[in-house]
């Protein structure tokens, strides 16, 4: 079987996976990628499987300026060098969606759409998240024709135009400021009168002079023909409607774990997050869980990396433990 990476241009042709691995991660992101880079650090026969593209939500990132011992980085970048460590110390990666993962006590079965099947002594989950849906009439068919959920992927499009950008976290300022290199102007569309987003976020949103806020304001309708040609307002406060005229519509108001296939298998919360204990083990022996796809409260690359470490070290522990080589 062979093995090529499709997306970072870190180039690598392998032959002859492992029949089992010490470990299988699901998801090529920042938790996945450091767990793999632990791992295979530590001579383990490692595996990611990745459904989409290696980096998860950072390469939808055009500038980092948190990722401690950066000042300023691409998201490319991050994990392009995190996909070289990790394959420079042995680890494998293939190009498939997991969909079910059958526990047959001490060796683990990842069936994947494809219908190939890995096995496997210990899982790490790190599926990650990805956009919430907004739910406004035309969102859908008009997605791709002018409703977007990632600035830096489409904000190029929008060149002088007027756009609005729905939501009121962190990405959804954060984006808002970005899409000003492009946009004319950019309207920012609250539901409430007030911001979650961190105070650095809000500032440099506030400071720019091409942003205008909408507040206590929703989105009822994405309208036009062939494209977006303005979005129907509600004001939920007075009932007030109205129209903006908008050729792009950028959504950001939050996430959904990427948990579906794990459905009846781990215990997780209500939306779906994987519950785990802190050494990111889930209810399932030999299955551990890393990043933004566990309950936790502060979803970042810095967050994920570290779940990611935990998550790699109690595999490690198992993996011995199970083979029996374990050093007490
Ligand atoms: C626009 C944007 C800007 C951001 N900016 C910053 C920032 O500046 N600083 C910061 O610290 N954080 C930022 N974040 C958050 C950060 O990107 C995430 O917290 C981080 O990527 C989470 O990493 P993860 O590995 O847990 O999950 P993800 O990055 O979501 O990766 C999960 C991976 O798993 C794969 N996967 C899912 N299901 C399956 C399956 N069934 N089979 C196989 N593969 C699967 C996915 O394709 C994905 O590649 C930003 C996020 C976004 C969207």
């Amino acid at each position: 079987m062979e093995e090529f990476n499709l997306n970072l241009g870190v180039q690598k042709k392998e032959t002859a996976l492992p029949e089992v691995f010490d470990v299988i991660i699901i998801g090529g992101g920042p938790a996945g990628l450091t767990a793999a880079i632990y791992n295979s650090r530590a001579r383990m026969k490692t595996l990611i499987i990745e459904k989409q593209a290696m980096g998860g939500q950072v390469i939808l990132t055009s500038e980092v300026e948190d990722y401690p011992g950066f000042e300023n980085v691409a998201g490319i970048t991050l994990v392009q060098n995190m996909e070289k460590q990790a394959r420079n110390f042995g680890t494998h990666i293939v190009y498939e969606e997991v969909e079910k993962i059958m526990d047959k006590g001490e060796a683990k079965e990842l069936h994947c759409a494809s219908g190939k099947i890995y096995k496997t002594c210990a899982v790490i989950i790190a599926s990650g998240a990805g956009y919430r849906q907004l739910g406004a009439l035309g969102e859908i068919r008009f997605r791709g024709k002018g409703v977007s959920y990632c600035g830096t992927c489409d904000g190029a499009f929008f060149r002088n135009q007027e756009i609005a950008v729905v939501g009121g976290g962190d990405t959804a300022l954060e984006e808002a400021v970005f899409l000003t290199r492009f946009a004319k102007k950019v309207s920012v569309i609250h539901r409430r009168d007030t911001f979650r987003g961190a105070k650095i976020a809000q500032e440099k949103a506030f400071a720019n002079p091409k942003i205008e806020f909408i507040y206590d304001t929703v989105v009822e309708e994405i309208a036009g023909d062939r494209g977006v040609e303005k979005v129907k307002l509600k004001n939920i406060k007075n009932g007030k409607v109205s129209d903006l005229a908008v050729t792009g519509v950028f959504i950001f108001v939050g996430l959904i774990p990427n948990t579906i296939f794990l459905k009846g298998f781990v215990k997780m919360d209500e939306a779906g997050y994987v519950e785990v204990n802190a050494e990111m083990k889930t209810s399932v022996s030999g299955v551990f869980s890393c990043g933004d796809c566990n309950i936790k409260t502060f979803r970042q690359i810095v967050t994920a990396c570290g779940d990611g470490a935990v998550a790699a070290y109690s595999a490690q522990h198992y993996v011995d433990r199970v083979k029996g080589t374990e050093y007490i």
